[in-house]
């Protein structure tokens, strides 16, 4: 595995310190080939390499890793920066306000299994979604999507063989308007290749009713195809996201690297098995390691983290038992906090929670650091480690120093107490595994 090559590389090195050029240079070229086994596009690899090739040289040894380790947790932190560091949901438009979602992609990739698990996704999320069976070429087509439709307990349009899928995706979205169901996901035809006529049906039926996301349902089994026909498509139709399949199988998915980086497209969905449960949202850490083929050098990297934050944590201990608990360690405890990602993180990982809710949330957490920081910078250092001495004059001061009211101090001194009492009452509850993303 690549783990092995790497400990390899770096058998004869002993030092922690710094990464040399030579350290990064050998670990690199065990990276480029196992991104190459992954299928990820020589171009991409060749610029990602030099990428982190840049960030790497002269970056410290975190302590708990090795040179090799380390190399890794920066290849790792890239690869998921370049595949977009969120997961990102299908668009709806609000309230009962109808979005028709095409499904778009080669014959086999998996559109009409994936429009199904789609269906029942939302469904389960209070949409009413409506499958229309725009897929009149392939014998059997609308039967599957029919058998999958009642698996989910989804309304599937059918107009037959004998009208075109533009009529029919038009009247699938009359349909849902009049029966008040409110997504719409169109089953379309696929072909064994790229070609001109499937193209040309996807575009009349965009330009025949409003189309609000166009996914591209991509095989990740076919490597450098799955690469290749997202930029065909993407350039000739238009996409909005992919949703990668059959990821359940031994390929690394290393196309979802490549489409993310030649597309610019986020991918959405991983396509985790045949049954229609087994659609995932896309975590790009997760795939990162996937790609890697290493996440037991992962695990030992969050390990290595946590050591770190353990032992910050127990130096705060020690100073809360000899009373030295001050401003200063409340402010490095609270961006503990939020290194860890606080609660927005361990909510993204929950299936079902909008990306907007996120934001929101950490934009109010942001705000709040800010202006608690700002206070605290506002005293001195003597209040900092003494907060007993603050009076009400030099709760003034303070208050005058950050530019808020006086109140607020209180505030931030009421909720510093409470936090010291708390964290003396519960020894080891400022440890840093508590707020672990949930990956690997
Ligand atoms: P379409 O031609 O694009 O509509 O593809 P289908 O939905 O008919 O899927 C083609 C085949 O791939 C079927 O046998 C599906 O059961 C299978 N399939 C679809 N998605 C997945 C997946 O994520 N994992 C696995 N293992 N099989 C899948
Ligand atoms: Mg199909």
């Amino acid at each position: 595995s690549l783990s092995d090559k790497l400990q390899n590389v770096f058998k004869s090195l002993r030092s922690k310190g710094r990464l040399t050029e030579g350290d990064v240079k050998s670990a690199l070229k065990e990276v480029k080939m196992a991104l190459l086994e992954a299928d990820v596009s020589f171009k991409v690899v060749k610029q990602f390499i030099k990428a982190v090739q840049e960030r790497s040289v002269g970056a410290d040894v975190m302590n708990g890793l090795n040179p090799a380790q380390m190399v890794i947790k920066i290849v790792n932190e890239e690869l998921v920066s370049l595949m977009g560091s969120d997961t990102t949901e299908i668009q709806l438009r609000p309230g009962n306000e109808i979005t028709v979602i095409m499904m778009a992609g080669l014959q086999g990739a998996g559109k009409t299994t994936t429009a199904a698990k789609i269906a029942g996704k939302l469904k389960s999320k209070g949409r009413k979604p409506l499958l229309a069976a725009c897929d009149i070429y392939r014998p059997a087509a609308i039967q599957q999507l029919q058998i999958n439709g009642e698996k989910q307990g989804v309304e599937v349009f059918t107009m037959g063989d004998k009208i075109s899928p533009v009529d029919i995706a038009k009247a699938a979205v009359e349909h849902a308007r009049s029966h008040n169901l409110n997504v719409v996901i169109l089953d379309t035809a696929g072909r064994l290749h790229v070609d001109e006529e499937m193209m040309d049906e996807l575009i009349r039926i965009k330009d025949s009713i409003q189309v609000d996301q166009t996914i591209l349902v991509v095989d990740a089994m076919t490597g450098q195809d799955a690469v290749n026909v997202s930029e065909m498509f993407n350039q000739k139709v238009g996409i909005d996201g992919v949703i990668l399949t059959k990821l359940d199988g031994d390929t690394r998915g290393g196309a979802a690297l490549s489409i993310k980086a030649t597309c610019g497209k986020p991918i959405l969905y991983t396509g985790m098995g045949e049954k229609l449960s087994d659609l995932e949202q896309f975590y790009p850490d997760r795939m990162a390691s996937r790609i890697l083929g290493m996440g037991d050098v992962m695990s030992l990297i969050e390990k290595a983290q946590a050591n770190i934050d353990e032992e910050k944590a127990r130096n705060m201990e020690q100073k809360l038992k000899k009373a030295q608990f001050g401003f200063d360690d409340y402010l490095e405890s609270m961006n503990q906090l939020k290194n860890m990602g606080g609660i927005s993180s361990v909510l993204s990982m929950m299936p079902g929670m909008g990306s907007k809710m996120k934001d929101l949330e950490s934009a109010v957490d942001e705000k709040k650091m800010a202006g608690i920081e700002a206070m605290i910078l506002s005293m001195t250092p003597k209040e900092r480690a003494n907060p007993d001495i603050l009076n009400p004059s030099r709760k003034k001061r303070i208050a005058a120093g950050a530019g808020v009211d006086i109140s607020e101090v209180n505030k931030l001194v009421k909720q510093f107490e409470q936090a010291r009492k708390m964290m003396k009452q519960v020894p080891g509850m400022m440890g840093g595994k508590g707020g672990k993303r949930g990956k690997f």
